[in-house]
């Protein structure tokens, strides 16, 4: 016991001895101490009553009382009631404060914010932003169930992703100009958070951007071929001394071709959010291209094998996969010092994993330092610039080769040791897949 209570404790049972004491005494003075005695214990108990009384009217006081004074042991347990709901008041006074900044600031986010209840996918709250990006109705729509209220929105489908979720971008339910990107992060067992973003300035800019580099690209395409002509057309022969230069500004205006070529193929992937055309690519006959042209850009500086283990054929853009492939394929070759290895291979993807495909190219080439994998399939991004160029790179390729696998919705792995050499996988679902029949020809 601390020692403020005990000396209270104690005081009090000094108090009741000291009545009793005294009670004794006056009876026995008047010659009946029974009686005497008798009424002080009930005046004591009387007391007592009194003072629990006044502690439940402190518990279940509405205001706020005074602090007690005195001492004894009642007032003691009144001080320690009356700091114990001080201490309560200030901390509900915290928590209150901070509810409401909390809350002041979800409401002034200009992002839709909506809490959703997780079962049964009823509207709890939402802030500000809601109404004006959503429609919701601060009046009806509490309690309301989120899909049926955001009807038009394919919301079903997406909230059964639950946390796996990807973010959503549709119109927006109010306003068919305005694209909206959704995302669902679940915060606790049972709620959810859906938190919509006006995107439609931010797709207004990339567009603005595509429009600009395809422009610009194709702007380049007729002035280029004008140049490129008329240095074919000069004969080194008659000027010999000119003969680096012009080999210099033909090597140089190849190369802004390509570059162009790259960007309007670049730009053109990125414009669509589906494949025009698809079709079965015979496998086959890509990987033997795949090594023909290998062989060709190696000319004889490097060992290229081609492995077949899976034995099914792709389903997509035949010209659109070529383009990634040889992409992939070229990378190796120029990559890769002379004498080194270059392994193009089409096998099922390893047990355990996803039923699939992958078609790799492994080399043993420079290989590529872990800091750059995560930012090597940016466009114009290299791990060395002059080795790059050296090799006739544009720095678009493996842009290029993401964009195709995202249109097949496939995924591209690295991995790769510096000095040992780089793996780049491209891996295909099930369903990219078809069966060939025994001669090695596309089932219907
Ligand atoms: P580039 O036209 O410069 O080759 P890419 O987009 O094809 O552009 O590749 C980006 C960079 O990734 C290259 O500059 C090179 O540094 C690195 N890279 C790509 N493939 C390989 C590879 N097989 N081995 C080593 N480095 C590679």
């Amino acid at each position: 016991m601390p020692p403020r209570a005990r000396s209270a404790w104690f005081r009090t049972l000094g108090q009741l001895a000291l009545v009793l004491a005294v009670a004794t005494v006056a009876g026995l003075a008047i010659g009946r101490p029974w009686p005497v005695v008798t009424v002080a214990a009930l005046g004591v108990v009387a007391w007592h009553y009194w003072r629990l009384r006044r502690v439940l009217l402190r518990l279940t006081a509405r205001q706020r009382l005074a602090p007690p004074v005195g001492e004894g042991v009642w007032n003691e347990l009144d001080r320690l009631l009356y700091r114990g709901q001080d201490e309560m008041r200030a901390r509900k006074r915290r928590l209150i404060g901070m509810l409401r900044a909390y809350r002041a600031v979800a409401a002034a986010l200009p992002d839709a914010v909506v809490v959703v209840e997780r079962n049964s996918q009823r509207i709890l709250w939402f802030n500000e932003a809601g109404l004006a990006l959503l429609g919701l109705d601060p009046k009806h729509d509490v309690g309301a169930p989120l899909v049926a209220r955001l009807q038009p929105l394919p919301l079903s489908h997406w909230l059964a992703g639950g946390r796996n979720a990807e973010p959503l971008e549709t119109v927006s339910p109010l306003n068919p100009a305005v694209t909206l990107s959704l995302r669902l992060i679940p915060y606790s067992d049972d709620l959810w958070l859906l938190v919509a973003r006006d995107v439609s300035r931010l797709l207004h800019l990339e567009q603005m951007r595509r429009d600009f580099v395809a422009n610009v690209s194709h702007e380049l395409r007729t002035p280029l071929t004008v140049v490129h002509g008329y240095l074919d057309m000069l004969d080194p022969a008659e000027h010999p001394e000119w003969a680096p230069m012009l080999a210099e500004m033909q090597r140089q205006s190849q190369r802004m071709t390509q570059l162009v070529e790259d960007l309007l193929t670049l730009s053109r992937l990125e414009s669509q959010d589906n494949l025009p055309a698809e079709e079965t690519i015979a496998m086959g006959a890509m990987l033997n291209t795949l090594k023909r042209e290998a062989l060709a850009l190696s000319q004889h500086r490097h060992e290229i094998s081609v492995e077949d283990s899976a034995g099914v054929d792709l389903w997509g853009s035949n010209k659109e996969l070529h383009s990634a492939f040889s992409n992939l394929v070229s990378n190796a070759v120029r990559y890769t010092p002379a004498g080194g290895t270059i392994r193009i291979r089409l096998r099922n993807e390893s047990p355990g994993s996803a039923r699939g495909v992958v078609l790799e190219v492994v080399d043993s080439g420079y290989g590529i330092p872990a800091a750059h994998l995560p930012r090597i399939t940016e466009r114009f991004y290299r791990v060395s610039n002059s080795r790059s160029r050296e090799s006739g790179g544009t720095g678009l390729g493996l842009a290029i080769v993401k964009h195709v696998l995202n249109l097949h919705q496939a995924r591209l792995e690295i991995s790769s040791e510096v000095g040992r050499g780089s793996t780049f996988s491209c891996h295909f679902g099930a369903e990219r897949t078809r069966a060939r029949d025994a001669l090695g020809l596309a089932l219907p």
